[in-house]
């Protein structure tokens, strides 16, 4: 028995067919391990049928295939599902299935926990323990994909990487992951029914521009007022709204794309027009979408949901300059289920 096995899905098909020759296996043996791997699910070497015995064996001893185990379901009165995924070190992570009337959409994690501490955020308080794998992220849509199967008997559609963490800041393992969700060896999913939700790192918005990726990207800003989002989302402290804009720019000329901003509304906090004036001047740089998110409670005190009038007069206000503004219902609430509340609680 190896002391250190390897995780198998950090390997590339090139990595698998070099270790086979090495290993004095055919190559083309590659394709379909791989295969097993990424489009079959397996969870176990023992499961590749058409693999021999010695070779599973000796793929066993090398390496192991971080799945994920989905356990304590709990189900909404609006359908949504939230689940955990067991991870092999005994941590957990949360992942979401939201169906709705025109699409099914999963909510995957990035890492277990956060450490960018924004004050609305209930993961923002567990700190981060680790970093996942490109195969912890894939197999929970993997396992996502089969409960809205059994469950509900629909096929997912959307994915938001809006769970637990910060993507960007686990860039390589979530890349890996979104290739493998897009690609035909995958699960063969559009790159633009995939949403990447980040807090807005400058340096690594650039980045994804130079990777050209073709996946959609939101940013968390709430606020657009240097000194209010610092306020409540620390991160703005070393990542300023003038740096995000100049990636944002960079980001829309390299891809094309148009940018997301999700927008809380907390009340008495980001909610005045003045608020709703300082955005429409940020979003004048490049063509954006707005989503007006309602604030899910998480136990602080010094936040609250905007007033109805209050939302629709900031909403009224975006869109009498010519905005696209969507406002997003929560979902889930009533099993904390929703955006921020993800936080792994035991025994819940
Ligand atoms: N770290 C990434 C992705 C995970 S958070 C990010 O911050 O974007 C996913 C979304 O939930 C973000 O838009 C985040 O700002 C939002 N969110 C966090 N706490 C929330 C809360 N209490 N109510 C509503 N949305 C919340
Ligand atoms: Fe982390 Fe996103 Fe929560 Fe902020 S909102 S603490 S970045 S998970």
């Amino acid at each position: 028995m190896k002391e250190e096995k390897r995780d198998i899905l950090t390997l590339s098909l090139d990595d698998i067919k070099k270790f086979l020759e090495s290993n004095n296996e055919k190559a083309f043996r590659a394709a379909q391990v791989y295969e097993w791997l990424w489009k079959k699910h397996c969870r176990s070497f023992d499961e590749m049928s058409n693999i021999s015995k010695p070779l599973r064996d000796i793929l066993n001893t090398e390496f192991f295939i971080q799945a994920v185990k989905p356990e304590n379901l709990q189900i909404s009165k609006d359908k949504t599902i939230k689940l955990a995924f067991r991870l092999f070190d005994n941590s957990l992570v949360e992942g979401v299935l939201i169906p709705s009337e025109d699409r099914s959409t999963a909510c995957i994690s990035s890492q277990v926990g956060c450490n960018l501490g924004c004050e609305f955020c209930a993961t923002g308080k567990l700190g981060l323990k680790r970093n996942l794998s490109a195969g912890e992220i894939y197999h929970q849509v993997v396992e996502i994909m089969k409960l809205a199967k059994d469950k509900y008997d629909l096929s997912l559609t959307n994915i938001v990487l809006m769970g637990m963490g910060e993507p960007l800041l686990n860039y390589d393992n979530v890349l890996k992951a979104m290739e493998m969700i897009s690609s035909d060896k995958g699960l063969g999913m559009s790159p633009q029914r995939i949403t990447l939700s980040t807090v807005g790192l400058p340096r690594m918005i650039k980045r994804l521009a130079d990777d050209n990726i073709k996946f959609n990207l939101a940013i968390s800003l709430h606020s657009a007022n240097e000194k209010k989002r610092s306020d409540f989302m620390p991160v703005n402290n070393h990542n300023s709204l003038e740096s995000l804009k100049e990636a944002l720019i960079y980001f829309n000329k390299k891809t094309g794309q148009r940018i997301t901003f999700e927008y809380l509304l907390l009340n008495g906090i980001n909610d005045s027009l003045a608020d709703a004036k300082d955005l429409a001047e940020y979003c004048k740089s490049f063509p954006v979408k707005i989503n007006i998110i309602e604030y899910n409670t998480t136990g602080n005190p010094r936040f609250n949901k905007s007033m109805p009038r209050v939302t629709d007069a900031f909403v009224t206000f975006l869109k009498s300059k010519n905005m696209v503004v969507n406002v997003r219902r929560s979902r889930g609430q009533d099993i904390d289920a929703a955006c921020g509340q993800l936080a792994a609680k035991k025994g819940k």
